[in-house]
């Protein structure tokens, strides 16, 4: 199985590369924000509570997006493999994903590590911002997602490094470059 994280910060063509991998790779893509906007659109109790956190721009708390996260995986365990898009975002998340792909014997082998600079991403995010309907693409929240992820999840890098996991890859290339890259990533590890 092949088991793959894309990790970078909002704006950093998680979602676009997260694609074209799926379309290659034959992977099962999990979209933790995508599951939690599914969830704000059903208008449900917990939907209009993901709702207060995602507008915010603050993260959704662990015990939510874990158990999202787990209901869908579950669904897909015959999968040729899965790539985590915007998950895991704290330590907490982490050591869940990684305990529950080691107990299944189908642990984590790559963490793609997409780095674009701040004003890239403000100048990206704002662009997209009348496209993409999205109540959290707007100026004051798109500073508060960037913090946050500084904050929170930036430190997860750290985890994954000791796990000598992560392949680092320029996110400011063309989209074509980006994912050639991200392609000689996968294959040198399938290749060992
Ligand atoms: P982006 O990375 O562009 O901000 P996402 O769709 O990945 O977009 O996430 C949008 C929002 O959904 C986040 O700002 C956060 O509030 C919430 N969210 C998504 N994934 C997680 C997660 N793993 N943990 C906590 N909150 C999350």
């Amino acid at each position: 199985m092949l088991n793959l994280i894309i990790f970078g910060p909002p704006g950093s063509g998680k979602g676009t590369q997260s694609a074209k991998i799926v379309e290659k790779y034959k992977v099962t893509h999990i979209s933790t924000g995508d599951l939690l906007r599914d969830e704000m659109e059903k208008k449900t109790p917990l939907g209009e509570e993901v709702r207060g956190y995602i507008d915010k721009g603050m993260l959704v708390p662990d015990d939510i997006v874990i158990r999202e996260l787990q209901e869908t995986a579950e669904r897909h365990m015959d999968t040729p493999g899965f790539i985590f898009d915007g998950f895991p975002r704290t330590i907490v998340q982490a050591e869940m994903l990684d305990k529950m792909m080691e107990e299944r014997g189908i642990p984590i082998n790559l963490v793609i590590s997409v780095d674009v600079d701040e004003q890239e991403l403000f100048k990206r995010l704002m662009g997209r911002a009348e496209d993409s309907g999205r109540s959290d693409d707007n100026e004051e929240i798109i500073w508060k997602r960037i913090e946050v992820y500084k904050s929170q999840t930036l430190p997860l890098l750290a985890y994954y490094r000791k796990q000598g996991k992560v392949a680092s890859i320029n996110g400011m290339e063309p989209v074509e470059e980006v994912f050639e890259n991200i392609s000689h990533a996968i294959d040198s590890l399938m290749a060992v």
